[in-house]
């Protein structure tokens, strides 16, 4: 198994820890709230998707701290911060896969 690099890892964990925050402090966060099929959208193969998937994190109240997170590490698979696959390849290669939305 591939170690996690410790940036990546403590970066994810401070991306989480603001998630969360808005989650409890019931601002938006479009990836989590509209529902396990739709938050798919975030992930998606289909670029159409992942766009679609991107304009509704302009209504995330963490997207600032998604963006950083993203563009700290840019071969994160799918939609971060608003910005999808496509717009970050050519940075640092592919994606890293990941199983879940933000
Ligand atoms: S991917 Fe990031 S910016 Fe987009 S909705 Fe989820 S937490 Fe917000």
């Amino acid at each position: 198994m591939t170690p996690i690099p410790t940036d990546l890892a403590e970066d994810y964990a401070v991306l989480l820890s603001v998630l969360d925050e808005v989650e409890d402090t019931g601002g938006t966060l479009p990836c989590r709230a509209v529902g396990l099929a739709a938050s798919a959208a975030w992930l998606a193969q289909d670029e159409d998707e992942q766009r679609a998937a991107a304009r509704a994190c302009r209504e995330c109240d963490a997207l600032a701290a998604c963006r950083w997170y993203v563009e700290a590490h840019p071969a994160e698979q799918g939609v971060l911060g608003g910005i999808v696959e496509a717009e970050r390849r050519g940075r640092r290669g592919r994606p890293r896969r990941r199983t879940e939305a933000a």
